[in-house]
This record gives C-alpha cells, structure tokens and sequence, in this order.
C-alpha cells in the first residue's frame, strides 16, 4: 500500500498505474471503521485500483462544531487499509488542499440548504469543495459514499452531474452495529450506556416504515418515533423526514412509499446520530 501526503507523491503514483487500469476512490475523514471499509470492499471489487484519502475537511466544520476534537488515529487507520487491500492513501496536509488566503467556494444550492443543511449550512458546500478537488486531483474512474450519509450522497450525485465531472458515483449500504446503530466516527464520542440507548435511533425508523405500511399518517408515526427517541434518553430530534429517495423532495401520504426514505438525525448527549432507512 503507498501512503502518500502531497499532490506531488500524489502524480507520482497516479502516473505509475498503467493505462487503462481503472480507479475508485473512496473519500473518507479517518477514524475508520467497518463502515468506511466496506467501501474500500466494494472499490477493490468494482476497479483494479482503490484509494483512500483521510482528510479531516476544515471546510465542512462550522467554527463552533468539533473539528479540532475530530476523532484522528492515523496509525490504526493505515493498518486497517492495508488490511484491507487497499492500493494507495492519500493523506494531503491542510495547507496545501487550503493554502494560506484560500476563498474559493462551490454552492450546492437548494438541497445544500434542506435537512443536515438546516442546522450545517456550510456543510454541504464544504463536502462539495473538498470532493471537487479530490475528483480533479486523482481523476477517479468512480468514487463510493456511504447511504449513510444520504443527502451527501444525493448531493455528490447532483454536483457531479451539474458540473460534468466524469465520475461514476456509487453508494455503499450502511454497516450497522450490532443494535442496529449506523456505524460513525463519532460514535467515539458515546459512552457504553449511551450506545445502548443509541438503538432508540434505528428502532424509530424501522416503528415509522412499519406503522406507515400498517397504514398510519405520516406525521403520526413520525411524532410518535420522536417520543419514543426522546424517552430512550435522546437530548433532542432535529428532524425525521420522509423523503423521495431519488431525488429528495418531501414525500406525502399518498405516494408510493416504496421510492421513500426516511431521513433523521437526532442528538444524545450531545453527538450528532444519523440515520436512514427505505422501505
Ligand atoms: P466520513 O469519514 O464520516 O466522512 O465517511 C467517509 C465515507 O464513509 C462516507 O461516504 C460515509 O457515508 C461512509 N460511511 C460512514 N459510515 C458508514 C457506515 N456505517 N456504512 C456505510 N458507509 C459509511
């Protein structure tokens, strides 16, 4: 596995991959776990090369969210790629993805501003910027995202198509833990309690699917979910949603709930949990 840390290494490596040979990459921000690796599985399986970047993006991070406490294991990390097969890791320093006086910035528009948007509004926007130079940098034949993170996946498939970037996106299923916990980095944050008390999250979604298909109002099962998230000891829902799952837009009773997704995202003891499921 080459580890490589400027863009420099970076042309070095990409101009030894003989031509024709196709590559997929796999963005993450490090404190991997079984979750990102599945990604790597899946980039292994669908091209000859696989590259990971770590890279905690600056640009995505509010000044008050917790860029500098970001969980960060580099050495555990790069065991766990090569583990896992992956050819090369990109690992670039801050100051040359965002040199000193960098103001250039992408806008993801509308969907950028809606769910994660709401609370995030730079969130999108900054996942949008990173990712645009990611692509331009290693030229990847394909790249994989995580459903779990959703809307970002919805969002990368939009950028990509409205700046004619010539990247096969791929989504990769969500790995859960095993009380049905959307594996995270954050995760980290949660003490063993609250990683029991965590399961309310998925266990509301999988309440909602089942009460909407017995029949119920889609406001209904989605207050009674945030009740029951709220006694299972979760500080605070920001939003549960069901939305179309191929182009977001908000979903209504009557639609065909197999093209839904239900979207949520909801805070215990202060970490953020997402999380999503279809029908
Ligand atoms: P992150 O390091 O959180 O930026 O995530 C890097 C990539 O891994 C993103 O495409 C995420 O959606 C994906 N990912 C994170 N957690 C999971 C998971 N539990 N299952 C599948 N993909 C995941």
């Amino acid at each position: 596995m080459k580890i490589v840390r400027s863009k420099k290494e970076l042309l070095e490596v990409l101009a030894e991959i003989e031509i024709g040979k196709t590559i997929c990459f796999v963005p993450t921000m490090g404190a991997l776990h079984e979750g990102h690796l599945s990604l790597v599985d899946i980039a292994k399986a669908k091209a000859d090369i696989a590259i990971a970047s770590i890279f905690v993006n600056s640009a995505q991070f509010a000044p008050h969210e917790d860029f500098d406490k970001y969980p960060r294991d580099e050495a555990a990390d790069l065991k766990m790629l090569e583990s896992r097969g992956a050819d090369i890791v990109y690992l670039p320093r801050q100051e040359e993805m965002y040199p000193q006086g960098f103001d250039i910035k992408i806008s993801t528009g509308d969907i950028g501003q809606q769910l994660e948007g709401i609370t995030r509004p730079h969130f999108f926007d900054g996942i949008a910027l990173v990712i645009t130079k990611f692509f331009n940098q290693i030229k990847p034949d394909m790249a994989i995202f995580g459903e779990k993170d959703y809307q970002q996946l919805h969002v990368i498939r939009k950028l990509v198509d409205a700046l004619d970037m010539d990247v096969t996106i791929i989504g990769g299923p969500i790995v859960r833990e095993a009380n049905g916990l959307a594996m995270s980095s954050r995760n980290r944050y949660l003490s063993d309690v609250q990683k029991e008390q965590s399961a309310a999250l998925n266990k509301s979604l999988l309440q909602i699917k089942d009460s909407i298909i017995a029949g119920a109002a889609f406001d209904k099962a989605i207050s009674s979910a945030k009740q029951y998230m709220l006694a299972q000891g979760f500080d605070s829902v920001d939003y549960i949603e069901i939305r179309h799952s191929q182009t977001l837009a908000p979903a209504r009773d009557d639609d065909d709930i197999n093209s839904l997704r239900i979207i949520a995202t909801a805070y215990l003891n202060g970490v953020r949990l997402l999380d999503n499921i279809g029908f």
